[in-house]
């Protein structure tokens, strides 16, 4: 099959000059499972590293029906509004398991998408780290590269994904439903302790109350954390992304957080740990890879897996045993 693949140096200048075209057929490539085409999406990555890194980048999370999509269109309405660029990376950790889709169909963001100051980009977590797709931060880079000035990543809060979109932004938003006082309890506290902001979705309408409710729980739960070696206390906000009341204030939180960061050193320290942690991660799943396309691998190891099942061999001689294919 024969399919029209661009050049790197098209890419690279297409990507520097913002041309979406070229940005989108950049990440295909980053994305794709031939490594032909993840071999030029590095050297195109390579290419374009000195113009990356200066996006505000943050991640957005938050239960299906929490109001995500409603409010990135408003957000996103707003910072583009402060002539900012606009990427929006979503993330949806379903479509690889069931085939469906938590993020729903193409009909989200509507506006955002017919906005030319905004670029909306996809892609489902196959390969997935902790439910966060392998090449999300190489695809944010070469949105940075291309001139966006401000990185949305969104994800479904329903696991891992959340944990692994934390180490790559640098603000963490976690947005909640008002009258949410029952699920306090029930919400995984690591996630609630890893949010630089709360925000109470739909404070709008019979909701006002519950929301302000919901805020003052919120905030007397975060007292409760230690405080965060940055100096940075996380704030809890209320919204109606249907009014578009409060989306500012979060976007001054947001702000407010960068330039603490960027005093105090704590900005390129968090990023440097992140680059650092998301060469492991490569490493660690190139070699997994490579492991379980080993022939020996592939030949045994349903054999060994009921063998370790049934207890006649011990799961670390299992290990091993499969792992001497390697040849380490
Ligand atoms: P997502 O699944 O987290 O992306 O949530 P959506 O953005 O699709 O919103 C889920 C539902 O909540 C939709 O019916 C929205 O119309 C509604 N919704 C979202 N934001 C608001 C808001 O600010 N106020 C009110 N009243 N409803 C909202």
């Amino acid at each position: 099959k024969k399919r029209a693949r661009p050049t790197v140096a098209e890419c690279v200048d297409g990507i520097l000059s913002g041309d979406r075209i070229l940005l989108s057929k950049a990440i295909t490539l980053m994305e794709s499972q031939l490594s032909d085409d993840n071999e030029l999406a590095v050297e195109i990555l390579d290419q374009v590293m000195g113009r990356t890194g200066n996006a505000t980048r943050v991640g957005i999370t938050g239960v299906p029906g929490v109001g995500k999509s409603t409010f990135i269109e408003s957000l996103g309405k707003y910072v583009t509004g402060l002539d900012k660029k606009l990427a929006v990376l979503t993330i949806d950790p379903s479509s690889q398991r069931s085939g469906g889709s938590i993020l729903g169909d193409k009909t989200r963001m509507e506006q955002l998408s017919h906005n030319p100051m905004a670029y909306i980009r996809p892609s489902a977590s196959q390969n997935a780290l902790g439910g966060v797709a392998l090449k999300t931060r190489e695809v944010m880079l070469l949105c940075e590269a291309a001139g966006y000035e401000v990185i949305f990543i969104e994800t479904v809060g329903v696991g891992q994904s959340e944990v692994a979109v934390n180490d790559m932004v640098d603000f963490f938003l976690l947005l909640m439903l008002p009258g949410a006082g029952d699920e306090l309890q029930g919400m995984k506290k690591g996630i609630m302790e890893m949010a630089d902001a709360v925000a109470i979705t739909k404070s709008d309408g019979d909701n006002i109350k519950a929301a302000n409710r919901a805020k003052a729980e919120y905030q007397n739960a975060l007292h409760l954390f230690p405080s965060s070696e940055s100096g940075w206390y996380p704030k809890v906000s209320t919204c109606s992304s249907i009014q578009h009341t409060g989306i500012k204030e979060i976007w001054d939180i947001i702000r407010e957080h960068e330039t603490l960061l960027k005093s105090n050193q704590h900005w390129n320290k968090n990023r440097g740990l992140q680059n650092l942690q998301w060469m492991h991660e490569h490493i660690n799943h190139a070699l997994r890879k490579q492991f379980f396309q080993k022939e020996y691998v592939k030949n045994e190891l349903m054999v060994i897996e009921e063998r370790v099942r049934k207890g006649e061999v011990s799961a670390y001689r299992a290990a091993l045993d499969l792992l001497k294919s390697l040849h380490l």
